[in-house]
């Protein structure tokens, strides 16, 4: 099954939002594999962000990450890159559609509370951006068997 990086951004952190993100996950029926608090280094944040380096925001985006630690997860499902997009909604928030994360939770362009990995080869990059392997765990969860039919289970 696919695996997803999610960061709560320090905009959720202040604003007391990391349980509600954590939930709607959670309740769409998701595995949580891996969860620790961070403060990233100026090295992740230009790294994690290296195809926004040209950008005029790039600075803000470098103060902003770093201005509290962040809260970093991985989540394990079938096909769960794309359905973590669609939950989190478009970057500039106050566009993005009701029902989303972003749409729901903010109204900012940069200040948009989570980030998601958006392909797999970038989630499998930012995974271990992020995680050691004796982060990462492995369980059976058993509502996958509710979840999913038997082919997507075992996808
Ligand atoms: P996403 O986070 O939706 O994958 P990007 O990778 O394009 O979007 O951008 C990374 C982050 O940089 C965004 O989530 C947002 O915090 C910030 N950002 C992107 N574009 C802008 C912008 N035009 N103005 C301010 N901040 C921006």
């Amino acid at each position: 099954m696919e695996r997803s990086l999610i960061i709560i951004k320090p905009d959720a952190l202040q604003r007391g939002l990391v349980g509600e993100i954590t939930k709607r996950l959670e309740q769409k029926g998701l595995k949580l594999t891996a969860m620790k608090m961070t403060r990233l280094s100026e090295d992740v944040i230009a790294e994690h962000y290296a195809h926004l380096a040209d950008k005029p925001f790039f600075p803000a985006i470098k103060a902003f990450m770093s201005s509290t630690p962040v809260v970093v997860q991985i989540w394990e499902g079938f096909e769960v890159i794309e359905a973590i997009r669609i939950i989190a909604g478009i970057t500039k928030a106050r566009g993005a559609d009701a029902g989303t994360i972003r749409g729901d939770l903010a109204m900012s362009y940069q200040n948009n509370v989570i980030h998601a990995s958006d392909t797999v080869e970038n989630a499998e990059i930012e995974v271990k951006r992020f995680f050691s392997e004796d982060e990462i765990f492995e369980y059976d969860k058993t509502d996958f068997a509710h979840v999913y039919d038997d082919n997507e289970r075992k996808g």
